[in-house]
Formats: C-alpha cells, sequence, structure tokens
C-alpha cells in the first residue's frame, strides 16, 4: 500500500470511528489514536524522509489536509456531544411545578384565638382597651376583694386549684379588673382576656378554658350603657338579627346582675337539644359593679359607676362553629384544626 493509499485510508478509519463516538472521553481516546505524538498520523509520517522532495512535498500536503479534516471532524462531534448532554442534563433535572410541593401546610389559626381576636377587635373599636394579668392569683384579688366572703357559697361553687403556697389559679379573669382599678383612676374601658381554672371536666366544661370580660367605670354609667354595648358586640359576633334578652340573675360582685341570652343559633329559636327546648343560648353574665367592689379598690361609688361582663370565648366559638365537645378544642388533632385554614 502506498503512503497516500494509507493516509486515505487511515482518513476513512477517523472518520468512521469519530462518527461513533459517544462520549468526551472516547472523543479524547480518538484524538491521540490519530493526532497523538505517537498516533497513527504520525506513524504513517515516519517514512515520508525516504521519499524524493516532489512525494515528500505533496504527502505532507495531502498529510496535512487530512490531519486538519480529523480535528474539524473532532470538533463538530464536541460540540454535538456537549449539546447532547446539555440536552439531557435538561430533560433529567426539568422541573415539574404542576407536582404538589413537600412544604407543609401553613398554619390555621385555632378557633379559640381567632374567636378571641375577634371579640377583642370589636371592644377596642368601642375603646376598649386589652388588660392582662397572672393566671396564679391571690385570693385576695380572685375572691375577696370581688365581694366573695371566706364563707361565701360562691366559694365553693368554683372549684377552685388552690396552690401549696396559699396562692390559686385563678378561676376567673375577674383580679384582672381588681388589678386595673387598684392601679388606673377611673375613666376606665378594659377587655380581660385569658385563661382560667375550674374543676370541672366534661364535653362542655373543660379545667382550663378562656374567658374575657370587660369593666367601664366613669362617672354616669347606666345599665343602658351596659345593654347598648353589649348589643353592639353581640350583633357583630352573631349578625344583626340576633334576639338578645337579658335575666335577672346573681353575681356576688355585680349589682343588680344579668345574665344574657341569645336566640338560638342552631333551632332559630323553636327549641332543640343544643338550647334544652327553650330556643335560648345563655351566653354572658354582666351587671353594675357592686359598691363593696369599688371600697375595696378605693373608688368613690358615690362618685363613680360602672359595669362588668364576662364570657367564655370557647363557650361563643362552639357556637359559632358548631363543635358539641370542647374537649376537642384542646386535643391538638391536626385535622381538626386544619379546617380553619382561611378561617378567622
Ligand atoms: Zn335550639
Amino acid at each position: 500500500m502506498s503512503l497516500k493509499e494509507e493516509l486515505t485510508a487511515l482518513k476513512e478509519e477517523a472518520l468512521k470511528k469519530i462518527s461513533e463516538i459517544s462520549s468526551s472521553e472516547s472523543l479524547e481516546r480518538i484524538r491521540v489514536e490519530f493526532l497523538g505524538k505517537k498516533g497513527k498520523l504520525k506513524n504513517i509520517l515516519k517514512t515520508l524522509g525516504k521519499l524524493e522532495p516532489e512525494q515528500r512535498k505533496e504527502i505532507g500536503k495531502l498529510a496535512n489536509s487530512i490531519k486538519e479534516f480529523i480535528e474539524e471532524k473532532l470538533k463538530e462531534k464536541e460540540k454535538q456531544l456537549k449539546e447532547k448532554t446539555l440536552q439531557e442534563k435538561l430533560e433529567k433535572e426539568r422541573l415539574d411545578i404542576t407536582l404538589p410541593s413537600f412544604w407543609h401546610d401553613i398554619g390555621a389559626s385555632h378557633p379559640v384565638m381567632s374567636t378571641l381576636v375577634e371579640i377583642s377587635e370589636i371592644f377596642l373599636s368601642m375603646g376598649f382597651s386589652i388588660e392582662e394579668g397572672p393566671e396564679v392569683e391571690y385570693e385576695e384579688y380572685n375572691f375577696d376583694m370581688l365581694n366573695i366572703p371566706k364563707d361565701h357559697p360562691a366559694r365553693d361553687m368554683q372549684d377552685t386549684f388552690f396552690l401549696n403556697n396559699g396562692m390559686l389559679l385563678r378561676t376567673h379573669t375577674s383580679p384582672v379588673q381588681i388589678r386595673t382599678m387598684l392601679k388606673n383612676k377611673p375613666p376606665i374601658a378594659i377587655i380581660a382576656p385569658g385563661r382560667v381554672y375550674r374543676k370541672d371536666a366534661d364535653p362542655t366544661h373543660s379545667p382550663m378554658f378562656h374567658q374575657i370580660e370587660g369593666l367601664m367605670v366613669d362617672k354616669d354609667i347606666t345599665f343602658k350603657d351596659l345593654k347598648g354595648i353589649l348589643k353592639i358586640f353581640l350583633e357583630n359576633i352573631f349578625g344583626k338579627d340576633i334576639p338578645i334578652r337579658f335575666r335577672p340573675s346573681y353575681f356576688p360582685f355585680t349589682e343588680p346582675s344579668a345574665e344574657v341570652d341569645i336566640g338560638c343559633t342552631v333551632c332559630g329559636g323553636k327549641g332543640c337539644r343544643v338550647c334544652k327546648e327553650t330556643g335560648w343560648l345563655e351566653i354572658l353574665g354582666c351587671g353594675m359593679v357592686d359598691p363593696n367592689v369599688f371600697e375595696a379598690v378605693g373608688i368613690d361609688p358615690d362618685e363613680y359607676s360602672g359595669f362588668a361582663f364576662g364570657l367564655g370565648i370557647e363557650r361563643i366559638a362552639m357556637l359559632r362553629y358548631q363543635i358539641t365537645d370542647i374537649r376537642i378544642l384542646f386535643e391538638n388533632n391536626m385535622r381538626f384544626n386544619q379546617q380553619f385554614k382561611g378561617i378567622r
């Protein structure tokens, strides 16, 4: 085989091998095999020196063009491979934006908290401010100063958690009223939301629950003011057409006292199990601050008057969301809690 034929064969061999290349590693291997220092082209040209100058020139030219040709083909192949790799990478790493994400769901506001916030906002809009107090309370603030003497049956009725140090877990948020009146002089308009504790546990009672109380003290505050404020509050929570009635009642810390009922939200007043066939639901207790309470905190009952009211947050939440067992509010069951996502 002449050198010319050898070179032509080499060119064809290289072309074939390049077309079969499928990775950048074999690309490099082929480059070395044909164009390397010990490669096939160099090998063929070893005998170039033995040729006549004229022939040498011709073969040299041919060898050069073959070398350039192979380099060109390798470059083309390299470009193809790069494109192919990129394409494969894009395919493999393609993001499917329609897949559900792995992130956890956004939390939901607990019905007790969202109800508490909503009630608070209604009173804040009427000029009340929020006061807070400790959950571990003095007996004096929880009972004595609220006109509940040591031997008063109300104190037994409360079923209190007493602590070893003589203090207690507050049975209502009323001690916040005492603390506020000791601290501030009238005019006073506050609400006191918070946790309270009683030895009580059944489907409608929990040993820990939330109350919100209100207190307004100023000159010439009357029962009419109390009725007006509570009417606005109840209509905001239960709707403009909700029937409201005041029933005479008794609390040691208010005189006169009343319980407030609303028309049953379940049966619309016809009578059902929830309203015990009465058509009415007891919703809160209220009254005019007893003069004895004013005297205990150093406010002159001849100069000032005021009203107070209190209600259970859980009761309102249960009525709003038609929850029949209070205990489910405290079980931290995600399936229950998630239902309130987006509701407030
Ligand atoms: Zn009913």
